[in-house]
């Protein structure tokens, strides 16, 4: 689908209206068998290694420069059949955004659009509201000429992700209090965004700063991208009135890295669409999203919703308590658990050692088990002292691995 100059809606309805009505091709003439045999590059079952890259035990979780998180098979089966078809993408993402809709019992006037991450689903969703779909707006931006130019964000919620809203060329304005706030709108506000995270830190909080946004009519968007568990979390915000609420796909849902959710009223998710790939000539034609991430989005949220968040939530415990009794045998070592409020809201646990003991620092034991054989990725006790870590992203037996590598570096450390 061509942003050109013969682009208009109806051309574009039209086309979708004719892909529709061929759609009933004998599709599984063309579906290729599953589980090819790999020779070549693959052929050991591990491309990365086979490049040179060291595979690693994640203690970090779902962190994209890690890889995110890791497919179940049964998604990796369904993202594969989507591989097999051609498609029309707009009307892909459409029905992708109805059936989300369902699933999720979004409110009336509620739809989603599945993006290339949350990242993407930000910068589409400011981009919508600013342009709605108004063509000369969407080729125009970054360029703000004719359009409201400015979002607020409470001081303490910026963060590097707000440089996605900045993409479209809109000017971040700060405040701090509601006074500021009210100060602050103007005619030339577009938006009022809110990173989910920062709750805690900032002085409006997550349900008045809706409560704000509606009583001067301003779009609000809350950046919620790890912010599942809890699974409410993925209806929450918009039955509190959000107008787009932001997720990513690959964290803890386990859906494909290069995939997100924009959810959000049906107006303003269409025409986010409208500024996004595969829409030529938009701001978001750089953050494509394929089929099979669409798809696999889809699939991803069916089986993230029928998952049993508790006995999960046990299991990511026993694997921390397994590692805890183990490692806590050496002298000086203890351990303790936390769960974080909000983003990452998952079994944590603090690993702290006497160093009159154990004559180690925090980024020595990181770095030797990043040179252990199999290399473990974990990292310091986030602004805590000692190490940090939680399980949600071991896969089965690493625990126990984990374990004993932490074991050894103690041991042979010890005084
Ligand atoms: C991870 C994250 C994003 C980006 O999500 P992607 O799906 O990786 O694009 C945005 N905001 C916050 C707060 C995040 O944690």
């Amino acid at each position: 689908m061509r942003l050109g100059t013969e682009w208009n809606r109806r051309s574009f309805l039209g086309t979708l209206g004719m892909i529709a009505g061929s759609m009933m091709a004998p599709a599984k003439l063309f579906a290729a068998k599953a589980g090819a045999k790999v020779s070549g590059f693959g052929q050991s079952g591990n491309p990365y290694e086979e490049l040179g890259v060291t595979t690693v035990i994640n203690c970090e979780g779902t962190m994209t420069m890690l890889g995110g998180s890791i497919l179940r098979p049964e998604l990796e089966a369904v993202m594969a059949q989507a591989g097999r078809h051609f498609v029309s993408i707009p009307e892909l993402e459409v029905a992708a955004g109805k059936r989300i809709r369902e699933m999720l019992k979004l409110p009336e006037g509620y739809t989603a659009l599945v993006t290339a991450g949350a990242a993407a689903a930000i910068q589409s969703g400011l981009a919508g509201i600013l342009t709605g779909d108004n063509e000369t707006f969407i080729k125009q931006l970054p360029d703000l000429t004719g359009l409201k130019s400015e979002v607020i964000i409470q001081k303490s919620h910026r963060n590097p992700f707000d440089h996605q809203l900045r993409t479209t060329g809109i000017k971040l304005i700060e405040i701090e209090t509601r006074d500021e706030l009210r100060q602050a709108i103007s005619p030339r506000t577009a938006m009022m965004h809110f990173s989910n995270f920062a709750n805690a830190s900032g002085q409006i909080k997550v349900d008045e700063w809706v409560k704000l946004a509606k009583e001067y009519q301003i779009p609000c968007m809350n950046d919620a991208a790890a912010d599942t568990p809890p699974v409410s979390h993925l209806w929450d915000y918009a039955n509190m009135g959000y107008d787009l609420i932001t997720f990513s796909g690959g964290k803890a849902m386990r859906g494909p890295q290069c995939a997100g959710l924009l959810i959000g009223r049906k107006d303003l998710v269409a025409y986010a669409l409208l500024n996004n790939s595969p829409h030529e000539d938009t701001l978001g034609r750089s953050s494509k999203v394929g089929k099979e991430e669409v798809i696999g989005m889809v699939k991803a949220l069916d089986l993230y919703l029928k998952e049993d968040h508790e006995a999960l939530n046990n299991e990511w415990q026993g694997r921390l308590d397994l590692i805890s009794r183990q490692i806590t045998r050496v002298p000086g070592v203890s351990t303790s658990f936390f769960v974080p409020d909000i983003a990452n809201h998952v079994p944590h646990m603090q690993i702290t050692w006497d160093e009159a003991k154990i004559s180690l620092t925090p980024k020595q034991v990181s770095q030797m088990l990043r040179e252990s054989k199999p290399a473990i990725v974990m990292g310091g006790g986030e602004g805590k002292p000692g190490m940090a870590m939680n399980s949600f992203m071991l896969q089965p037996g690493e625990d126990r691995i984990v374990a004993a590598q932490l074991v050894r570096i103690f041991r042979e450390h010890s005084a």
